[in-house]
């Protein structure tokens, strides 16, 4: 049996300390800590690596406070989109959706595309009707609401921005909910076994169907036995174009740089390069962990079968 590790993020950027309420800040630190105790308890039961990101996913989707799920952002016409994408790092098979509306746990409706359609990815209507036909669990608009996200959305709906659920930016400057996000886990099992997922409702204001980075394979999301498992948080636009979680991977396979040195690179460097504000979580093989942002703050989470364990939202 080899070291097993789960890791989990619930979204970076300008996460401040001086921003943060003592009772927000707990129920961050209690939703990433559920999170974590529902993923890692798959891994010790044996569980796979898939279902322990699932499991994870679940939790911090149901989880009112990160943008994912319930408690997603609001798009340009008011209603909630989501995008999620699951990759399994054994076969590289993996499953994908976006623009979905109304499906519970999106990690779920990916997870079945993964296993149960002849397909990678799904978009919009035909991703809700595939939701229906594998009887996927459905809510209506008031389950997803949140006060905050709706406050988020109405100081910028009359604009051109978008936004980053949790950063400052121009008009943002004015609100003091933005410190929510993306979720994602990345988990290596007792086999070796390496998986990554992640789920969104992606950027606050978003229009013309915007897909970012979260569900595309890849850019958002990736895993490969022989390298790593990468989830991603951050502006998407740039991520999709740095193909950041697969350039992680390639700088291990090609370069041979360990994890926390192709983390590195992409995040602090290549990212830095094209403005592309946020973070990633990563795992390897042997269950070696790493978190790297280049924001002021990301959700973090980890614990591994060595004994290390770490939570943290600041830099
Ligand atoms: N990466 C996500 C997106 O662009 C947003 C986030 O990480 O919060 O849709």
């Amino acid at each position: 049996m080899g070291q097993f590790t789960l890791v989990i993020h619930g979204g970076a950027g300008t996460i401040l300390k001086a921003d943060m309420t003592p009772d927000l800040e707990l129920a961050y630190v209690e939703g990433l800590k559920q999170a974590l105790s529902a993923g890692y308890a798959v891994l010790e039961e044996g569980g796979t690596a898939v279902n322990a990101v699932k499991a994870a996913l679940v939790t911090l989707e149901d989880n009112v406070l990160f943008n994912a799920g319930r408690g997603s952002v609001f798009t340009k016409k008011g209603v909630q989109e989501m995008d999620a994408a699951i990759m399994n790092g054994a076969d590289l098979s993996a499953g994908a959706v976006a623009g979905v509306r109304n499906v519970r746990n999106p990690i779920e409706l990916a997870t079945e595309v993964m296993l149960n359609s002849n397909h990678v990815f799904l978009s919009g209507k035909g991703a809700n009707d595939f939701a229906i036909k594998q009887g996927i669990k459905l809510e209506p608009d008031e389950y997803f609401f949140s006060q905050f996200r709706y406050d988020q959305w109405k100081a910028i709906r009359d604009s051109d921005n978008y936004s980053l659920d949790h950063t400052h930016q121009r008009l943002e400057e004015l609100m003091r909910d933005k410190k929510f996000g993306t979720v994602g886990a990345v988990a290596c099992d007792q086999q070796g076994n390496l998986a990554a997922a992640t789920s969104t409702g992606g950027m606050t204001n978003k229009k013309y169907g915007r897909i970012g980075d979260s569900p595309m394979i890849g850019s958002g999301t990736y895993a490969n036995n022989a390298t790593c498992a990468i989830s991603c948080t951050g502006h998407g636009e740039m991520f999709i174009r740095a193909v950041a979680a697969y350039d992680v991977s390639a700088l291990m396979e090609y370069k041979g740089y360990t994890l926390q040195q192709a983390m590195e690179e992409v995040v602090n460097q290549k990212l830095v390069a094209i403005e592309g504000e946020g973070g990633m979580i990563g795992v390897d093989g042997q269950g070696n962990a790493a978190m790297v942002f280049n924001s002021a703050g990301m959700y973090r989470a980890m614990r591994s079968s060595s004994g290390a364990e770490e939570l943290a939202l600041y830099r």
